[in-house]
């Protein structure tokens, strides 16, 4: 069905501006956890401070330890972090994600148990949809859940699972009937799956320089409670779609190489030479443009909106744009040697986006993937 684009233009209100100055305060403060390359990300003194401040779960219910404040808050709060590159590894997807499912999707039992220990800092979520022959096509998942006499009982294997291996819990998708032939995604039942059950085993996936983000987690016989399943048996695939459009129009799908552009800024100085000067103002015309785009996709979600097709234009023209922006800036950069100090930090930015640059096209659905979801909902597929 077609469907026109729309991008409300949607403007950050005063008290999101205000709270951007308390939160550069709290970095300022906090400097000593900011751009660290070890352990990637994972500082659980930070996050226990973020939640001090009441910044984790903001928008959720104060019955469950929330703050009620509005999701264009929370948008200022995480394009501050990654910019000055703020180690939330801890709770971001349990943050973005997974305690909005739990909310929406969740029993009252497990509300209580688990979304106050989100907004403590002290719980990691991981995400448990891609298995080995089913990333793309996510309606392919083979895991499964069968019914026991207490609950359910899983089998299988996910791979690509980001944090599973300092994960508290993972939300995942497991097939719990076949596919009908009217409806293939027909089957697909999601879970909240506590990571330290027995039977459950996951192994590292390793960077080429070592680093452990990956894993393949396997599932032998893993006994859940009855009230883990989330949401409706064999209707995961609408509560799954619905993610993804959090999933996918964050800060975080066109910031996560602005280091490089950063310390480019820095080496450049104040007095660029006109060929870095135009390279440097065409790529920040271009992050405006981007980031009007993702507020706005931010305001239609506020609003209760479901900007499916935004959202993915916005990941596609995102990520793409940041895949491209270390190779730009190397160009741009190669030439000046200004400040010794400013080269090396402008070096270690290039190294660590250039060996990141390949993954944001493939995270959260690939660029082909979004490109089909566009054109379908253009009318021309
Ligand atoms: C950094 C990173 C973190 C990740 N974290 C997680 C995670 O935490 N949890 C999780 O579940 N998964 C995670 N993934 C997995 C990710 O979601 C999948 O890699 C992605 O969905 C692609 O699936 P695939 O790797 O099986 O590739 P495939 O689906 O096999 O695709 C291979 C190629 O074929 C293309 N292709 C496939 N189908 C079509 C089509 N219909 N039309 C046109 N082209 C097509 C794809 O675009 C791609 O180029 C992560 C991946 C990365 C890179």
């Amino acid at each position: 069905m077609s469907q026109a684009i729309q991008f409300d233009p949607i403007r950050l209100p005063d008290a999101a501006e205000d709270l951007r100055s308390e939160v550069r305060a709290f970095l300022a403060d906090n400097a000593e956890h900011l751009d660290r390359p070890s352990r990637r990300g994972f500082d659980h003194e930070f996050a226990r401070k973020v939640a001090a401040k009441g910044w984790i779960g903001l928008t959720w219910p104060k019955e469950y330890g929330g703050q009620e404040r509005s999701f264009l808050e929370r948008y200022v709060i995480t394009e501050e972090f990654l910019v000055a590159r703020a180690p939330s590894q801890v709770y971001f997807t349990a943050d973005r994600q997974s305690g909005p499912v739990i909310l929406k999707y969740g029993d009252e039992e497990l509300k209580r148990q688990v979304l106050p220990r989100i907004i403590a800092g002290e719980c990691t979520f991981a995400i448990g949809m891609s298995e080995p022959d089913s990333g793309s096509d996510l309606f392919a998942a083979k895991a499964k859940a069968e019914r026991t006499n207490e609950g359910w009982r899983l089998n299988g294997t996910k791979v690509w699972t980001t944090a599973a291996h300092e994960a508290d819990y993972m939300i995942g998708l497991f097939r719990t009937s076949p596919a009908t032939k009217e409806n293939r995604r027909h089957g697909l039942t999601q879970f909240l799956v506590d990571m330290k059950k027995p039977g459950i085993q996951t192994r590292p996936i390793l960077w080429p320089n070592g680093d452990h983000d990956f894993n393949e987690v396997v599932f032998e016989d893993v006994d859940l409670p009855a009230n883990h399943l989330l949401g409706e048996e064999d209707n995961a695939w609408m509560q799954a779609t619905a993610e993804l459009a959090y999933e996918r129009s964050g800060p975080e799908r066109f910031l996560e190489t602005i280091a490089v552009l950063i310390e480019l800024v820095n080496l450049v100085g104040p007095t660029p030479d006109s060929r870095a000067a135009e390279g440097l103002g065409r790529l920040v015309a271009q992050l405006f443009t981007l980031r009007r785009m993702s507020i706005s996709v931010a305001g239609m979600l506020a609003a209760g909106k479901e900007p499916v097709l935004e959202a993915s234009i916005v990941k596609d023209l995102g990520t793409v744009w940041m895949q491209k922006l270390p190779d730009i800036c190397r160009d741009l950069g190669a030439l000046i040697d200004r400040d010794l100090a400013a080269r090396q930090r402008f070096e270690a930015a290039l190294t660590s986006n250039m060996l990141i640059a390949p993954k944001l096209t493939i995270q959260g659905g690939t660029t082909e993937i979004l490109r089909g979801i566009i054109a379908r909902g253009l009318g021309l597929r």
